[in-house]
């Protein structure tokens, strides 16, 4: 029994801390907010409880009082309780008012420090938050006031420490900040800057003065969440910018693919900036543990000769599966294995065997010729994939007369989430298979996929994306590097 505040930090899972990752991989219980991204929710367990209690600006859809309550009641249960926040749990973030009941009921708690917004958005900007020549100090402050109050602040004060101004909580009264900076007798022409979304691959970051930085944030509808900074030290800004120098810097890119596989494409095209939304268009439900006479075949896998894989996402799916069943892996001694291509060859490597065929083409057409000459008669072949997967393997199986069993040990469905996504203003959309293009067109019905430029790994993607309508790019190569290079190209 316990409850953790976690800092989760200013936005993607690179700046949590490894406290942070630790204590949210051993949670029973999850309460987040709003700030917290979803790279990081990804990293709690299925089986913990998550519970959003998201605040939106000036709306409470959970009451503060109703958090302090669930933190205590899920800790009587004896669980192990987080409470994930955005940037640090004390920064302007209620901690302290969250442990006082936890206090109060002698319930353990600990408290894991995250990067502050405050911060991470000048280091995000280009701004040294403090520099020798120009700010000994820097000075956190909040400009929301309770209930539409005007902020009581003492700028005066603020104004003659001469250090290094950050306003939290401020963009929708950005004016009166800056008007009270000038009144309490700040030079006009002190450098301030505005970041939204520090930190995220979506942030912006607008320059200006003291004076200017009012209208420039109204032109370009700057909004919650942002960090204001005034001070001397934002003449850096762009000096010393590191983050939107990034190649690929406000571009938006929707990559759609199956959910749980690690995208390779959408990691490569954050790492150059670039704005990256995921559409998880399926998502993979495992068959074997709610199904007896899957159970029964696994146990009896000796009987097998031969045991085939048809994706990385199946070879997973078995291999946990039969330690959780606790079937003994010797019972693959005279196994022989054969997988679709190298992917799926990869996963069953990493389980320390090795595999006795992988065709020369990576398709399920080929897997079956091969399996053909390779299942002796009186041998029998166990095909561990997807249901309702690609047919070309059991069909050519069955023609050339190959004893087999079709175990579907797994289940692609369309997730419900991303249907109700919305997605608007993208650069590209990006398709690695031509199904991913067919699970796009049914979720976005709407759209006008005539207005959609999509880059697409392989002729097959492309023709699918053509038949809707859609301007394509084809990479020169069926491999993701290469489609990183096209959009590298297409966005120079
Ligand atoms: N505990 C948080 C602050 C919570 S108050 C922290 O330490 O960062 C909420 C305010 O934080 C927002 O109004 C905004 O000013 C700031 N904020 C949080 N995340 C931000 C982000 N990614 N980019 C810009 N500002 C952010």
């Amino acid at each position: 029994m316990k409850v953790t505040l976690v800092g989760a930090g200013p936005g993607g899972v690179g700046l949590l801390t490894l406290r942070g990752l630790e204590v949210l991989q051993a949670a029973d219980v999850v309460l987040y907010d709003r700030f917290v991204s979803d790279d990081i929710l990804a990293v709690i367990p299925d089986s913990a409880e998550k519970i959003d209690v998201g605040k939106h600006a000036g709306r409470h859809p959970v009451p503060q009082d109703a958090i302090n309550t669930l933190l205590l009641e899920r800790a009587k249960e004896g669980k192990n309780v987080v409470r994930l926040k955005g940037g640090d749990p004390f920064v302007f973030a209620r901690g302290g008012e969250e442990l006082e009941l936890l206090a109060e009921n002698n319930i353990p708690f600990e408290v894991v420090p995250g990067v502050t917004s405050a911060v991470a958005a000048a280091t995000y900007a280009g701004i040294p938050i403090t520099h020798r020549d120009y700010a000994s100090s820097f000075h956190v402050i909040t400009a929301h006031a309770k209930n539409n109050e005007p902020i009581d602040i003492d700028f005066d004060a603020l104004v003659k420490l001469d250090g290094t101004l950050v306003f939290l909580m401020g963009a929708s009264v950005i004016d009166d900040i800056c008007e009270k900076c000038l009144l309490a007798g700040m030079d006009k022409d002190i450098p301030a800057a505005v970041v939204e979304n520090a930190a995220a691959n979506n942030q912006r970051k607008f320059l200006g003065t003291v004076a200017t930085l009012p209208q420039i944030a109204k032109a370009n509808n700057v909004e919650s969440p942002a960090v204001i900074i005034i001070g001397k030290v934002c003449r850096f800004a762009t000096r010393y910018d590191w983050f939107d120098r990034k190649p690929l810097r406000g571009k938006r890119i929707v990559v759609v693919s199956i959910k749980y596989r690690t995208s390779k494409l959408s990691n490569a095209l954050r790492e150059l900036g670039c704005d990256v939304v995921e559409i998880p268009y399926l998502k993979i439900v495992p068959l074997i543990a709610t199904n007896d006479t899957l159970t029964d075949k696994l146990k009896n896998i000796k009987d097998y000769s031969w045991l085939v894989f048809t994706s990385g996402v199946g070879v997973n799916i078995f291999f946990d599966y039969l330690k959780e069943a606790l079937i003994d892996i010797r019972g693959l001694i005279n196994v022989k294995i054969a997988c679709v291509g190298m992917e799926t060859e990869k996963e069953v490597n990493k389980r320390g065997i090795k595999v006795e065929y992988v065709p020369d083409e990576y398709n399920g057409a080929a897997l079956g010729r091969g399996l053909s000459i390779l299942v002796k008669n009186g041998e029998r072949a166990l095909i561990a994939g997807a249901k309702d997967g690609d047919r070309d393997l059991t069909d050519v199986l069955t023609e050339t007369g190959v004893a087999f069993d079709d175990v579907p040990i797994y289940e692609k469905v369309r997730d419900d989430k991303t249907a109700s996504a919305v997605i608007n203003d993208f650069d590209f959309a990006a398709f690695t298979s031509p199904s991913a293009v067919k699970g796009f067109a049914e979720i976005f019905v709407s759209m006008d996929f005539g207005k959609i430029k999509a880059v697409c790994i392989g002729e097959k993607t492309a023709s699918a994306a053509r038949a809707l309508g859609m301007e394509v790019y084809v990479s020169t190569e069926a491999a993701v590097g290469s489609m990183v290079e096209k959009i590298m190209e297409l966005s120079a």
